[in-house]
């Protein structure tokens, strides 16, 4: 037996016949933490919000409500940290995932400059906060590094470069074919750009210090406690809803839902919204300190320029940790075990020097993508969200939480104000974009055409 990355292998004992078998199926960076462990408590009668899911979107909700002395719940259906969040590459990445270029030709000139400058913002948010609340979490300026897997992305960096200079005041820097040796131990690209301002996060222990800051804070986050559905209800006088959960029932004026790739049958209106895609990672054996500066020489956090893209980077103890949408479903046995050869094979593409690094690891996550790849927050039927990172989520969900908890503090003054009002009050462009749904409705929850989409994006890798 291998221990799995599922809520009931946390408590992470290996034994010694287990360490045999390689790669284990166990994600790395929870053997690198101890995850805080919530009093065993009732659920509250009431609250002033419920907040599904303890990732990093619930978490830093519930930690900026809890300091406005809000009354806070956390519904979370496995432990803390279960899902995306403590699963992740840990790159805390500027941008978005589409290219500025599509952004301005969808959004305009305006609305995009906002999204850009959230999407810096949302890196110092992260920052600010591991200082303030003194997380142990290797948070650490890398910048990024993207690179160019054919001469035409190249070309298109300059442009990007370009315009992300004059539109935003920002600026990132072209790196040729011939020097892209100073940024990366492999021969393979045909250029890359860097961004300086991005950063490397350990998520797992991230994730773990947000929650244990929002549990300082006052907030109660309840474990093993899956949201079953939501009902309007009032109570005394003032409107609210009846959760429904496997813990029984609490009651509670607000709800905000964070539960990204996760997100189920409980709230179906944002069910029908979310694609759920598996995102892989392997981390190898620890590498020489001379061999993992070869690799990584300034320490980066990159990323290839295709659709079925790979990303990768040096954890703090010297791993190289290799990711990528090996399969488009999310995380099962089957599709962890069929990566694992995958990205090895694809690290050893990239990498030649790592033929003989022994991989260690490997895991599986759920990603969150929206119809049209952008991130999305506002209410629905009254109850607040954000999700759609698609893969950009440790810097932007930490950021939705915490303005999702400043529209929600501000609720009962702003809701006379009108919507529009709220919209300007919050400053959050994410909120004000439309969020479509499938093409002619033609999806319930169900990813029936994942394999069609993974092949799309594969011929579309080959072909542009
Ligand atoms: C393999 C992988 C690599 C990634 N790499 C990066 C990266 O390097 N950089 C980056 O920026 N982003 C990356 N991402 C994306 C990023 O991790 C996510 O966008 C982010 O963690 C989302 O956080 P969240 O809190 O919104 O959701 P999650 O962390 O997924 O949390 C949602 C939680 O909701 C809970 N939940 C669901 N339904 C219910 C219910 N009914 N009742 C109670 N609880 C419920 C789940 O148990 C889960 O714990 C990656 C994602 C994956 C999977």
């Amino acid at each position: 037996m291998v221990k799995k990355n599922a809520a009931t292998a946390r408590d992470t004992e290996v034994h010694e016949e287990e360490t045999q078998i390689l790669p284990q199926e166990f994600n790395y960076w929870l053997t690198t933490v101890q995850m805080p462990v919530p009093p065993a408590q009732p659920l509250p009668e009431s609250a002033d919000v419920a907040v599904i899911g303890a990732g990093f979107t619930g978490l830093s909700a519930a930690l900026a409500l809890a300091k406005r002395g809000a009354k806070v719940v956390v519904l979370e259906a496995e432990t803390i940290g279960w899902g995306a969040s403590s699963r992740n590459g840990g790159m805390v990445l500027t941008g978005l995932k589409l290219g500025v270029n599509q952004l301005i030709s969808k959004y305009g000139r305006e609305l995009t400059r906002r999204m850009y400058s959230v999407s810096l913002e949302s890196i110092e948010t992260v920052e600010c906060i591991v200082k303030k609340e003194n997380i142990a979490c290797d948070f650490i300026r890398t910048g990024h590094l993207e690179v160019a897997c054919k001469q035409a992305h190249f070309d298109d960096y300059a442009r990007q470069v370009e315009v992300i200079a004059r539109e935003f005041d920002h600026r990132l820097r072209i790196v040729p074919r011939d020097q892209l040796r100073s940024e990366i131990g492999s021969d393979i690209y045909y250029g890359g750009m860097v961004d300086e301002i991005s950063a490397a996060v350990n998520p797992a222990r991230y994730a773990g210090g947000l929650a244990a800051a929002a549990m300082r804070a006052g907030a109660q986050i309840s474990g093993r406690t899956r949201l079953h559905n939501i009902q309007r209800q009032s109570r005394n006088g003032a409107p609210g809803f009846k959760l429904n959960t496997s813990r029984g029932a609490t009651w509670a004026r607000n709800v905000f839902v964070g539960t990204s790739g996760y997100t189920g049958v409980a709230t179906p209106a944002l069910r029908k919204k979310v694609i759920p895609i598996g995102s892989f990672i392997i981390a190898t054996q620890v590498l020489a300190d001379a061999l993992a500066r070869e690799l990584s020489p300034r320490n980066r956090q990159i990323y290839d320029s295709k659709n079925y893209l790979y990303y990768y980077r040096l954890t703090p103890d010297n791993r190289m940790l290799f990711g990528g949408r090996a399969a488009f479903f999310p995380e099962t046995d089957q599709t962890i075990r069929k990566s694992a050869e995958i990205l090895r094979r694809g690290m050893i593409e990239v990498y030649p020097q790592l033929r003989d690094a022994k991989v260690e690891y490997v895991w599986g996550g759920t990603l969150d993508f929206c119809f049209d790849m952008m991130p999305h927050a506002g209410q629905i039927d009254g109850i607040y969200f954000a999700l759609g990172y698609a893969g950009h989520g440790v810097a932007m969900a930490t950021y939705q939480g915490q303005k999702m908890a400043e529209w929600i503090a501000e609720g009962p003054a702003s809701q006379k104000a009108g919507e529009g009002t709220r919209e300007r009050k919050t400053d959050n462009p994410f909120t004000e974009i439309p969020f479509p749904g499938a093409p002619l409705g033609l999806y319930n929850g169900k990813p029936w055409f994942l394999p069609f989409a993974g092949a799309y994006y594969k011929v579309l890798d080959w072909i542009s």
